[in-house]
């Protein structure tokens, strides 16, 4: 894989989250670590990304001097998963399908097809799951493999980086397996390629050798269930998607749905909370399991130390207020990026390219990360001249809308 990063030349990231963890890595110079440490830290983390920004790690003061505009900024209400997340996901992941809460449509697909494949004692259809982050996708991946009662093996695609990666994996498959492959749209065209007849044929073809002494040969593969995420279903192929038997969109969680997830994980992780505080937490999470835990924690962390160890409402919203935590569930980024289109554009229409470049964003994380929730509670518009505030964004901020968008709405 390596061989992306260079050691004291530009480092180049793609994402809010890699650059966060990079940057974290490139600040430890506390802890005693010399560059060449440091640097090799943050390129494991780095390693696989696509990159797109240009940060330079030769002085390592810049990265203290905060010069990244996303350092720092660990941004609570992201769908995406943040550093310590990890460790609290394994808790409260559920393991089954009768745990999985929500996602009614999705479950019942998944179930049919599971009780299907079970009887036949066969591998079951491959499996494409698609929806913003954090709403689920590794999470049923997951319990596909334990329904099935089979192996299940997760990886992503930008750690699949060549040939070789790809074919290592098929060719390990153990008999009827899960194979699970994040950020699907990612992969690389090549690969893509490879993995065609090994979904459809369960057969790979390698080439051995170079030139004209060059050699294909044909590997069976033992039939496996493989099932891809994404969070952008518009950059899959036609070609990969058609593999997939089953296509399954993930939603927002109602507020109900994710007031029993609150009350769930906090029965996991042994806090007393009642229906008010659940609710609290619930409303303000963009619809989104994996925020709507985090919140959990910090909450947690507020009652044991301001209050008297209990979530209730009251508690809750002292927390969530403190954390800065709107009632929509919006942060800084959010506000900004409504405000922008609002004072600086008119209220839109504004390209996403020129939205990104105002919040020094990366375009991507715009149109994946902040962009769905928006869209869902109807405060934002996507049309094809670009982003438009809608007029329940203008009241929320409590502006009156230009005299030309009063007449649109
Ligand atoms: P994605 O792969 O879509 O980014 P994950 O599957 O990693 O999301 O889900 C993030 C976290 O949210 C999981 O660790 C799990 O605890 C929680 N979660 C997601 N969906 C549900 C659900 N339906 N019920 C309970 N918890 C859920």
């Amino acid at each position: 894989m390596g061989g992306l990063f260079l050691r004291d030349g530009p480092l180049r990231v793609l994402s809010e989250t890699s650059a966060n963890s990079a940057f974290k890595i490139l600040k430890r110079r506390d802890r005693g670590e010399t560059p060449a440490e440091i640097a090799e830290k943050a390129s494991e983390k780095l390693t696989g990304y696509r990159f797109t920004r240009t940060v330079s790690i030769a002085p390592v003061a810049a990265a203290e001097n905060n010069s990244y505009p996303g350092d720092d900024r660990e941004r609570l209400v992201s769908g995406a998963p943040v550093e310590d997340d990890s460790s609290f996901e394994l808790k409260l992941r559920p393991q089954r399908l009768a745990e999985f809460i929500g996602q009614k449509r999705v479950k019942e697909q998944l179930a049919v097809a599971i009780e299907a494949a079970r009887s036949r004692g066969e591998a079951m259809d491959h499996v494409l799951l698609y929806g913003p982050p954090g709403l689920g996708k590794t999470t049923l991946a997951n319990i596909i493999a334990n329904e099935l009662a089979v192996h299940f093996q997760p990886t992503a695609a930008p750690l699949l980086q060549i040939k070789g990666d790809l074919t290592a994996i098929i060719t390990n498959l153990q008999d009827k397996q899960v194979l699970f492959i994040d950020e699907i749209h990612r992969l690389q065209p090549v690969l893509e390629e490879l993995l065609y007849s090994a979904l459809e044929d369960y057969k790979l073809d390698i080439i051995i050798g170079q030139g004209p002494s060059a050699r294909t040969h044909t590997l069976e593969v033992k039939p496996f269930t493989f099932v891809g995420a994404t969070t952008r279903a518009g950059l899959i192929s036609a070609p990969l998607r058609a593999r997939f038997g089953i296509v399954l969109r993930l939603e927002f969680y109602t507020p109900d749905d994710l007031q029993i997830i609150v009350e769930r994980s906090a029965e996991i992780l042994g806090v007393a909370i009642d229906k008010a505080g659940a609710k609290e937490i619930a409303g303000r999470s963009r619809g989104t399991p994996r925020i709507a835990n985090r919140l959990l924690r910090r909450v947690r962390d507020y009652a044991q130390v301001r209050g008297a160890g209990k979530i209730d409402e009251p508690t809750a919203k002292a927390a969530l207020e403190l954390l800065e935590v709107d009632h929509y569930g919006f942060d800084e980024v959010d506000r900004r990026l409504l405000l922008t289109i609002i004072q600086k554009y008119q209220g839109g229409p504004v390209g996403v390219n020129t939205l990104a470049a105002v919040l020094a964003e990366e375009p991507d994380a715009i149109e994946e990360i902040y962009e769905p929730f928006l869209m869902q509670i109807g405060f934002l518009n996507r049309t094809p001249r670009g982003r438009i505030a809608t007029q329940l964004a203008y009241e929320h901020f409590k502006i009156a809308p230009p005299r030309r968008q009063a007449s649109l709405f």
